[in-house]
């Protein structure tokens, strides 16, 4: 599969845009990793014409023809969005999510939608009604989640874009163990209009790709206010300078900050990389600050209060009234509301609404939720002060490499702490994102992450670009 830019390009010269359309499709409709859920051949093909017409009179657009697998969490106005639960089976998307709605008024094509943890709640993508996702570089393994589908598929190249959300690393940990690109933008970067919401302080829309410049351009494309729909979207676009010719030049001078507590847990295979990424930045001309986020450590706690007391409310909505699943022959309104939520949602989207009404619950809600929201604003104030001495924070993004299809799914606590690295940058809302580093002693795909202030997704994509051709 060639990059966006390679396909953009080519288009705007005049290729037919159903080329790459095409073979994406043909790709997706022979995946045989369970990463695609839907292909929707006749509705691509007919984009792709659209924007042959549109390049035939005149126009350029920056991501002519380049193929796009969406999310189940991600609303296409007139196809399905199930979030891969039995919850929302036969529930179709009436209106376009703003995200991709602008990837496509910039020439994209939905080819397909991708598997995913049901309500985007897991870390390997095995709590999917649609059942798991295999990890393209090893099928006995995962590919990671929540959006595992998105990233098995960019990484097996049905796609060079592809859409996911990350509320607690739901786009850097699949990517990390994919070995491709995930970005998490800046809370606010990209709007959340037509994204089933989870945690709404925490979700954010963002690209994966198999470089850092198709990741820029994405976010290029996608980032910039939504005031009409997305409260939260912030009113200013991120700055996203022209990635440099020399990436590993822009590596000169700048300050990257390193955490001790990173190194802790981590496999071999990935300390490994991280030891290596460090030196060969140094080399580089790059600075290796020691920095502490002293609160960190708590991430996990706080999220699991936050995350799941948020995901109650949300997803509250469900009941069997208004969308999806509804029980048989119900007794009462009671009935109707318990057995449809009981039969439509899994195990483990049923934990964290337990938990999270829990926590909410008058009486626990100060020791639980206020607490959780105190210690947050703590770790923003660490983060805040460890980006005055570094422009941004170097670390693993999953503590280990891909794990085997079924080996942690009977231990939630296991499971959780997947994502102890990327539960920080959506609690401080910062960018974050996962650049492949070399391969782990097991062979499998490594990514590592970096953290940037927020709003600077811009610098980080430089950064990151550099990170990447050290990592090649
Ligand atoms: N793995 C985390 C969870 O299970 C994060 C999920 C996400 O980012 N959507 O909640």
């Amino acid at each position: 599969m060639r990059t966006a830019i390679e396909i953009s390009t080519a288009v705007n010269a005049g290729t037919s845009a159903r080329i790459a359309v095409e073979s994406s499709l043909a790709a997706a409709e022979g995946d045989t990793l369970n990463a695609i859920i839907r292909v929707h051949r006749a509705r691509a093909l007919a984009a792709a014409d659209r924007v042959d017409a549109r390049v035939k009179a005149g126009e350029r657009l920056p991501l002519a023809g380049v193929p796009v697998i969406v999310k189940d969490n991600i609303l296409v106005e007139g196809i399905p969005a199930t979030c891969c639960s039995k919850i929302l089976t036969g529930f179709t998307a009436p209106y376009t999510a703003t995200a991709v709605a602008r990837l496509e008024a910039a020439g994209a094509v939905v080819v397909a939608q991708a598997n995913m943890d049901e309500f985007a709640m897991g870390s390997s993508n095995e709590t999917s009604v649609l059942g798991p996702v295999k990890n393209p570089k090893d099928p006995t393994r995962i590919p990671g989640g929540s959006s595992g589908g998105s990233a098995a598929s960019v990484a097996a190249g049905i796609a060079p874009l592809a859409l996911g959300s990350d509320t607690g690393g739901s786009i850097r940990q699949p990517a990390s163990l994919c070995g491709c690109v995930g970005l998490k933008p800046s809370y606010g970067a990209v709007s959340r209009y037509g994204l089933i919401a989870f945690g709404s302080s925490l979700d954010q829309i963002g690209p994966f790709a198999s470089t850092v410049a198709d990741t820029r351009l994405a976010l290029q494309i996608m980032a910039g206010p939504d005031t009409a729909f997305d409260a939260t979207s912030n009113p200013v676009a991120p700055v996203l300078p022209d990635l440099a010719a020399d990436p590993v030049a822009g590596l000169k001078g700048a300050r990257i900050g390193v955490c001790r507590a990173h190194r802790d847990g981590l496999s071999e295979g990935v300390k490994a990389r991280l030891d290596a990424a460090e030196a060969k930045l140094r080399a580089a001309g790059a600075e290796i600050v020691e920095v502490a986020v002293p609160h960190e450590k708590y991430c996990v706690a706080v999220y699991y209060v936050v995350a799941t007391g948020e995901a109650s409310s949300n997803l509250a909505r469900f009941d069997g009234v208004r969308y999806g699943h509804r029980a048989a022959d119900p007794k009462d309104l009671h009935d109707l509301y318990a057995r449809s939520r009981a039969e439509g949602f899994g195990p483990e989207v049923q934990r964290r609404i337990l938990l999270g009404t829990y926590v909410l619950s008058s009486g626990y809600y100060d020791a639980y939720y206020k607490k959780a929201q105190q210690v947050r604003r703590l770790l923003c104030q660490d983060f805040a002060s460890a980006f005055a001495s570094c422009d941004a924070i170097l670390g693993p993004a999953s503590p280990v490499s891909a794990f085997k299809t079924g080996e942690k799914f009977n231990d939630p606590l296991q499971m959780y702490l997947s994502d102890v690295f990327t539960i920080a940058a959506n609690l401080a809302g910062i960018p974050a994102i996962s650049v492949p580093f070399g391969a782990d002693t097991n062979g499998m795909p490594v990514g590592l992450q970096l953290q940037a202030p927020m709003g600077a997704d811009g610098r980080l994509l430089h950064l990151a670009a550099g990170l990447e051709a050290l990592g090649r």
